[in-house]
């Protein structure tokens, strides 16, 4: 970088110049994943004969919405999958996989969790830590999880025992690390782990937790035999224009299922007005591809300078990936707080406030979130989040294009400079 409009340290610039030139390769890779993807989404706009009369609004119950249902056709095409559900109405992932789930399992029915313990919003939807009024556990679903291994990858020795043990009717796979420290599941890793499930126990269903891992790979789940996955629109498959919403694809007898549960048994898929949220949902799905290439870009790069920095970060610049997210182990409490004001001086909104560590419900540590996006809580935009707790480290994501996410990676290293907590 030459010029700029922010006063970055100019030893700091010439890293950055440095690692553009490096991460060359990379870029390549992330854009003929990019260029594929696109021509996924464009070519099931073409297929499904989008048009005009799709961009429309209905209200009250919403029967005969054609840009609703052409939508889940289309985003079925774009996950591989038989059908799906594309909607404004899911208030957030959690309460989407709260909805699958729901609309599988039945009382004294298993779940198995391949992948331990799941990410943190779901453990009061299945009620396994303590009784959660109306949890899964409430209405008398068992649930099981094999642990992960050592290293942080499925332990397929144990999971082959276990499914030979047990009937389960649910096998529930989580693709991201969500907020740990274990590797994201390639699309190859849960390709081998539907063929397991399968083979022992065929009737089983598996459902894969996608979120933050929809276009990071040529594939989905549902493609390489999930059958089913859900995910939120404030992450990948929303492009960063989606205001808000989820997805549920695979299926279609299981698409139904979770649309009875969705609205009512015997009602279904049928209504749901859309208030005219069909445009911003089209317009979020084709520019899903690009906008995770721009923050897989963002992630590529803050993990190449960071190690430049001298610290811990994973994955690797050249690493392949499976989501979109980046943690970096910044060591020390002093050193992760600069680093979120960083981000958070970066955002197009909010640039002028400081995230200061907070007690927040739910979580035995404090937490520190540099969060500015357009869309509340929307981490496809660039955001950083920590519990102040060992190895201090930042799971940062999203970027709706590399320039802003780069700048804002260079301005958490400044932020972090100008407090003597790195040197160059
Ligand atoms: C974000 C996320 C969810 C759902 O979280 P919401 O904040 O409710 O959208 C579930 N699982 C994983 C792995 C996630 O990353």
């Amino acid at each position: 970088m030459e010029q700029t409009f922010f006063n970055f340290d100019k030893r700091l610039l010439s890293l950055d110049t440095e690692i553009i030139s490096d991460l060359k390769g990379q870029f390549e890779k992330i854009d003929s994943i990019v260029q594929y993807n696109q021509q996924k989404v464009l070519s099931a706009f073409i297929k499904n004969r989008v048009s005009e009369t799709h961009l429309g609004i209905s209200t009250g119950y919403g029967y005969d919405d054609i840009g609703r249902e052409t939508l889940e056709r289309l985003w079925a095409d774009c996950m591989g999958a038989e059908d799906s559900l594309i909607r404004h109405n899911f208030v957030s992932g959690t309460h989407t996989l709260c909805v699958a789930l729901f609309g599988l399992l039945r009382p004294n029915d298993k779940m198995l969790c391949l992948t331990g313990r799941p990410y943190d919003t779901l453990i009061g939807v299945l009620g396994i830590d303590k009784h959660v009024d109306g949890s899964l556990a409430d209405y008398g679903v068992k649930y099981r999880q094999v642990d992960l291994k050592e290293d942080g990858l499925p332990d397929e020795e144990a999971i082959i025992n276990t499914l030979k043990n047990d009937n389960y009717k649910v096998a529930y796979i989580q693709r991201s690390r969500g907020y740990s420290l274990r590797p994201s599941l390639s699309i190859e890793r849960i390709e081998r782990l539907c063929k397991i499930v399968k083979e022992i126990s065929p009737d089983t269903i598996i459902m894969v937790d996608n979120c933050y891992g929809e276009f990071v790979e040529k594939k989905e789940p549902t493609e390489v035999g999930a059958d089913l996955i859900a995910g939120s629109l404030i992450k990948n498959a929303g492009g960063g224009i989606a205001p808000t919403g989820g997805y549920i694809a695979g299926r279609s007898d299981l698409v139904d299922k979770c649309a009875f549960r969705l609205t009512a048994p015997g009602v279904g898929r049928e209504v749901g007005a859309t208030l005219g949220h069909n445009r911003e949902l089209y317009m979020g799905v084709f520019a899903a591809p690009h906008t995770v290439g721009e923050a897989l870009k963002t992630a590529v790069y803050c993990a190449a300078l960071f190690s430049k920095l001298g610290f811990a970060v994973t994955p690797s610049a050249d690493e392949d990936r499976a989501d979109i997210i980046q943690s970096v182990i910044l060591g020390n409490r002093e050193g992760l707080i600069a680093f979120c004001k960083g981000i958070q001086s970066g955002a197009p909104i909010d640039s002028f406030v400081s995230p200061e560590p907070w007690a927040m419900p739910g979580y035995d540590d404090e937490v520190i979130m540099a969060a500015g996006s357009f869309t509340l809580g929307a981490s496809i935009e660039l955001s950083a989040d920590a519990p102040l707790r060992e190895p201090f480290a930042a799971w940062m994501q999203g970027g709706l294009n590399f320039h802003s996410g780069q700048t804002g990676v260079l301005l958490a290293a400044q932020s972090m400079l100008e407090n003597g907590l790195l040197t160059l």
